[in-house]
């Protein structure tokens, strides 16, 4: 015998989370078809970018808009939707949905609600760029773009340099010479790298080699398409043993790496960087809370 949640559960709609090509269609499968054929509402990023795609493989679901400035908005229609029993697709423009796309607030939100979700397997930029590489695949961190403004990124950089696994980052053609700029001065000239450009389309291209080498070879390339640079795993150097040269760093900075890599408290981080750096705790709290 069914409860009655599993009856009402067995009512609702069905969420399907659908990647779509990142280039090369017929990177689409199957699978993805029938179900985009099949659902009564397809949720797209730009409706006319993935009329395109549907156009291409037959698809005549209707469509409604659902990207990041109007997720908020579209919320409560969806559910409702979805708790009526309508069977709904969610696409984004490229690649899997909530991988550096809109997506996660609506699966949070309809896992709250017991709405059954499907995930397909599919297009992944990273994931492509990644195997390529010719980096140490596994273990790796998945981080997307970096932000925009140069203050912010450097404390992004400097945060993921704590890490020594590979990394993977989304970047637009127009910032990536300062990215690798920023890199050179984060994680130094001889880090290993691998640009993928274009991938799974015509002019697919693979640049590897230290930063210096890429700098080098790509100092005239008028960077064009779309871009994932993988930064290879790299050994993290402990700054908070006491044994390292860390006077390149400020105290605050000192302050914030020991909260990051120990885990610890700012109050427990203080109290330890005042320890390697031999200065009275007070001294380190009023550089750290004063800056
Ligand atoms: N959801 C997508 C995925 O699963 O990869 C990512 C979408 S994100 C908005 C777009 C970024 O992904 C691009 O700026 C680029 O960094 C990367 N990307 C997407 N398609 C690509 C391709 N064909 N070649 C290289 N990078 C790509």
């Amino acid at each position: 015998m069914l409860t009655v949640e599993e009856r009402m559960e067995m009512t609702k709609g069905i969420l399907y989370l659908v990647p779509t090509p990142i280039g090369n269609l017929g990177d689409m499968t199957f699978r993805a078809v029938d179900i985009l054929k099949s659902v009564d509402l397809i949720l797209a990023e730009d409706t006319r970018h993935t009329l395109k795609l549907l156009n291409h493989f037959e698809i005549t679901t209707k469509q409604l808009s659902f990207h990041e400035h109007n997720t908020q908005s579209r919320l409560p229609e969806i559910m409702a939707l979805l708790n009526e029993g309508q069977s709904i697709a969610q696409v984004s423009d490229a690649g899997t949905p909530s991988i550096s796309d809109p997506g996660y607030e609506l699966v949070a939100l309809a896992s709250k609600e017991s709405i059954k979700i499907v995930p397909l397997p599919g297009a992944n930029a990273g994931i492509t760029a990644l195997i390529a590489s010719g980096l140490t695949p596994q273990p790796f961190l998945f981080y997307g773009f970096l932000e925009r403004k140069k203050q912010n990124r450097m404390a992004e950089l400097e945060n993921l340099k704590n890490h020594s696994e590979a990394v993977i980052l989304y970047e637009s053609p127009y910032r990536i010479k300062k990215l690798l700029s920023e890199l050179a001065e984060v994680y130094g000239e001889a880090q290993p790298i691998c640009i993928a450009r274009e991938l799974t389309k015509t002019y697919e291209e693979f640049i590897r080699g230290t930063v210096c080498e890429v700098l080098e070879r790509t100092k005239d390339k008028v960077w064009k398409g779309e871009l994932v640079v993988i930064v290879g795993p790299h050994e993290v150097v402990d700054l908070t043993s006491g044994e390292e040269d860390y006077s390149h760093l400020t105290v605050l900075e000192h302050v914030d790496l020991v909260i990051s890599q120990d885990n610890l408290t700012s109050k427990e981080a203080i109290k330890k960087v005042a320890k390697l750096r031999q200065l009275p705790k007070q001294v380190v709290y009023r550089a750290y809370h004063e800056q």
